[in-house]
């Protein structure tokens, strides 16, 4: 059979192109991305407006949809995991977060991920592949169907998040075709400016996004207030050590608009990252390089056999407070989903749910002995 054409991951001029090999008129690619985008179909059966013939042409060399779910959990506090398969039979997770005021979906953009930091547990996984832009497209896809309805209007904004598994630095390409496609005012119409994508610190590409007139907002985890520390934790710091990161961000910040910040991501992990001093240490260094930029506390997601705990919620006041005290805006981030493997670091494709210490009592409580 001949290679099949991901139509989800095609621009809407690509598809006009795609139907004009088909020898059929422009409108017709239009339709179909209507279909995909809009209408957020994931089978060329449902778009019964194109005339039989031609969806069995298309049958014969596209897909509609690549991915399919292999289990759906839902946590407590609402938030959705989603364990998909790519055709070639690989993890790929996605998260719908409901919240106040607007929903956020969080995306991968590679099956596992090939940056080994010793506090996350998809680096358990290696790198599997990158995914197409089709594959990300398709995510959102997915989440929105499941959570809204299939093609119902979101009721209110969504956010994106490329927080998921994987670098999205290192798939950059197809990362931006996937936010070009997901603009488009004739599809899903989520504008970057809705969007955040999250690095541990790709400077190449930190200094590349600047140059994007219409590019998401920058995240970038942390971890560490120095290289010492950073090192071990995340790897990657010893190709591109924190002056040269932060250097690039003091270049990504002549891109912010007014209102813009950019943001530091910082994991607490209990007695490794997260004391007084540190703080110290972390305000000073954001401070010395004058950066316009917010920092995230997030306590550590239980990610079993590695061999972190989340720092005390006193720990992480008093790191807050003294970051604010030297002037640096710091928020603590409240986890999601954690009892569902739905959370930050938590990704690895695990089929089951978390055992949470205080349902752990409950169990025991019922357990003779
Ligand atoms: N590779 C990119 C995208 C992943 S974002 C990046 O590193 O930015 C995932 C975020 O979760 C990162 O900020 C990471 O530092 C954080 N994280 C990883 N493991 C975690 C864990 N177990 N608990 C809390 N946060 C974690």
């Amino acid at each position: 059979m001949p290679e099949q054409t991901h139509l989800t991951g095609l621009t809407e001029p690509e598809l006009i192109a795609f139907a004009g090999n088909l020898g059929e008129p422009h409108y017709r690619g239009r339709q179909i991305f209507g279909a995909l985008q809009h209408r957020r179909l994931r089978s060329f059966d449902e778009m019964t407006d194109l005339p039989l013939a031609f969806r069995a042409k298309l049958a014969e060399r596209a897909t509609a949809a690549t991915l399919t779910l292999e289990s759906r959990y839902v946590s407590e506090d609402g938030t959705r995991r989603y364990l998909m398969k790519t055709h070639d039979n690989l993890p790929v997770e996605t998260v719908f977060i409901p919240e106040e005021r607007r929903d956020t979906i969080c995306f991968s953009s590679q099956s596992g991920c090939p940056l080994q930091c010793t506090f996350c547990l998809t680096a358990q996984l290696g790198l599997l592949r990158s995914l197409d832009a089709g594959e990300i497209v398709e995510q959102i896809i997915f989440a929105l169907n499941d959570a809204y309805g299939p093609g119902v209007k979101t009721p209110r904004g969504v956010n994106l998040v490329g927080m998921g598994a994987g670098e999205p630095f290192l798939n950059f390409e197809p990362l931006l075709k996937a936010l070009r496609i997901m603009a488009d005012p004739q599809g899903l119409f989520i504008v970057p400016n809705r969007v955040t994508i999250s690095t541990a610190g790709v400077v190449p590409r930190i200094r590349e996004l600047a140059t994007i007139a219409d590019r998401p907002h920058l995240a970038i985890s942390l971890a560490a207030p120095t290289d010492e520390l950073r090192n071990e934790l995340m790897p990657i710091n010893k190709r591109w050590p924190l002056e040269e990161l932060l250097a690039a961000c003091k270049e990504f910040e002549k891109s912010l608009k007014p209102s813009e910040r950019f943001t530091f991501e910082y994991v607490m992990l209990d007695g490794i990252n997260d004391s007084d001093e540190q703080a110290r240490q972390l305000a000073n260094l954001l401070n010395r390089h004058a950066l316009r930029a917010k920092v995230n506390l997030i306590p550590h997601n239980a990610a079993d056999p590695l061999p972190y705990f989340p720092s005390p919620p006193e720990r992480v006041e008093s790191f807050k407070t003294i970051l604010e005290s030297k002037g640096v805006h710091a928020f603590v981030r409240q986890p999601r989903g954690r009892d569902i493997y739905a959370a930050c670091g938590q990704l690895a494709a695990r089929r089951e749910k978390l055992i949470l210490p205080q349902l752990k009592q409950d169990r025991n409580a019922v357990i003779p002995g």
